[in-house]
């Protein structure tokens, strides 16, 4: 295994509000779960943040040589409207609406999901399990809980007696909350006589006459609690203890909390030894909601069809503009900014495409050992892209000088420097080559194809047939395919 011994990894640990050296409980292998989806609607650009963090994290682990199991559930029996117990399913609600079958709702946007996530390029999970696909073990977990003496059946529902577990254990912890600061709004609490303290969150709940998705039980025939799911899938993949557990910031309470209490009361163990929070995106300095309309969905990042952008923005640049802060710092997300890393991108991409015509030296004026250690002393510490894309911005000079001829490098330093530039860009931040990426024959047929389409539109547009000549670019725009109008003509680039 070629694990990089340089420096030991620096996991910021949300339990402990601390960076920790990391120690996996298996050497070498990593388990590593992540709150998925909850598939109701197109998948958020604030939730693309979070998942495009932890297939940083994902890419780093495996690029040190550890094997990772990486787990990341699709929630699709629907949680309540409210985030708490009660309110209408958010699942059947759009299928209500849409007139259709909950689990057509639940494919559309799993699908939607799937594609956006690769456009990203984000690796997929080695396992991703559904929660309709684990309601016995979910039933099962709760006939241990019950035994255990954490929880109780009232009126055909069974809820997690909070205070009783915080007898003998910790709730909060992870949180850093007081049970008195946990009791909800007193118009939740007259909806939820069934519990006996405000604090306890449900297990199963009895289906309302009209809730579709139901599974018969021991207790009613009803359906599991939101926290449930997370608990059951990961000690299911992962064990009744695993190495990481990630998610949004906004998971930390109570979803996260409720996951430990479980996992606590049915095994007596501690579930993760690493709890990671990914930070938000905000739109122009402001919280993102659609009801504002200060909301972007990804496609129209690509598209540009928005009134918050200019233009339409490949991909990778959005990707690279996430990565240009640190998954823990909350991000703001503009058209200024988009257009900013867009450059940086290209910038990084043409010097890496320089490194080709270089021609070593006797000597290197640069230190490349140095260098790349700095580049995984960013990653080591709590996976700093934005500190290792400046060392990547440092490297961009060197290579713009001695291409310049103002300075030297070896025929070892270069292959090294390549080699490295390669690793960060490609495998560990996930970035796309879009020379590469065309560099084949069904490539050449394509950018044959493209060129002919390119001067359509110019005839189009020297004909003032302006109709034709924007058709062309939109349509291209749809398909991932950039058309840029320059001094030289028209160049064009792949999402
Ligand atoms: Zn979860």
């Amino acid at each position: 295994m070629a694990l990089y011994q340089q420096q030991e990894l620096n996991i910021y640990n949300s339990l402990s509000g601390k960076k920790e050296v990391f120690k996996p409980i298996n050497e070498g292998n990593i388990g590593m779960y992540v709150c998925g989806p909850t598939v109701y609607s197109n998948v958020h650009l604030g939730n693309c943040r979070t998942f495009i963090s932890f297939d940083l994290i994902f890419r780093y682990l495996k690029h040190l040589g550890y094997k990772v199991r990486y787990v990341r559930n699709i929630t699709d029996a629907g949680h309540l409207e409210n985030d708490a117990d009660s309110g209408e399913d958010r699942i059947a609600k759009k299928a209500r609406l849409e007139q259709i079958e909950p689990m057509e709702v639940v494919q559309k946007y799993t699908i939607d999901f799937h594609n956006i996530l690769q456009k990203f390029n984000n690796l997929p999970p080695s396992i991703e399990p559904t929660a309709t696909g684990h309601i016995v073990e979910q039933i099962e977990i709760i006939k241990e809980i019950i035994e255990k003496g954490f929880a109780y059946e009232a009126n055909g529902s069974v809820y997690f007696d909070v205070l009783k577990f915080n007898e003998s254990h910790d709730y909060g912890r992870l949180s850093g909350r007081k049970l008195e600061d946990m009791i909800p709004n007193t118009r939740e609490l007259a909806a939820q006589s069934d519990k006996k303290n405000p604090q306890d969150f449900a297990l199963w709940k009895k289906a309302e006459p009209q809730h579709i998705m139901r599974w018969p039980s021991p207790w009613s025939d009803g359906f599991p609690g939101w926290h449930l799911e997370c608990t059951v899938m990961s000690s299911k993949y992962l064990g009744e203890q695993f190495d990481i557990h990630g998610g949004g910031m906004d998971l930390k309470f109570p979803h996260h909390e409720c996951e430990i209490a479980q996992g606590e009361a049915a095994t007596g163990k501690n579930p993760v030894n690493y709890w990671m929070h990914a930070n938000m995106l905000t739109l122009n300095g402001k919280k993102m909601a659609k009801s504002t309309g200060n909301n972007i969905l990804p496609t129209e990042i690509f598209t540009g069809d928005n009134e918050n952008l200019e233009k339409g923005f490949s991909p990778s640049v959005a990707r690279f503009f996430m990565l240009q802060a640190n998954y823990r710092s909350i991000l703001d997300f503009s058209n200024e900014a988009l257009l900013a890393s867009e450059k940086g991108f290209n910038r990084l991409l043409d010097a890496y495409h320089l490194l080709d015509e270089l021609k070593p030296s006797e000597k290197s004026s640069f230190e490349v050992a140095a260098w790349k250690q700095k580049c995984y002393d960013a990653m080591n510490d709590d996976f700093n892209s934005p500190i290792l894309i400046a060392q990547l911005f440092e490297a961009v000079k060197e290579i713009n000088t001695i291409k310049e001829g103002k300075s030297q490098i070896t025929a070892p330093d270069l292959e090294e420097l390549k080699k490295t530039m390669s690793d960060f860009l490609f495998d560990v931040l996930g970035l796309v080559d879009t020379a590469e990426a065309i560099n084949d024959d069904t490539g050449n047929k394509l950018s044959g194809t493209i060129e002919l389409l390119i001067k359509l539109r110019a005839e189009a547009r020297a004909n003032k047939d302006f109709a034709t000549s924007d058709k062309i670019r939109n349509e291209l725009i749809s398909l991932g395919i950039q058309l840029k109008d320059g001094k030289e003509g028209t160049v064009f680039s792949l999402d």
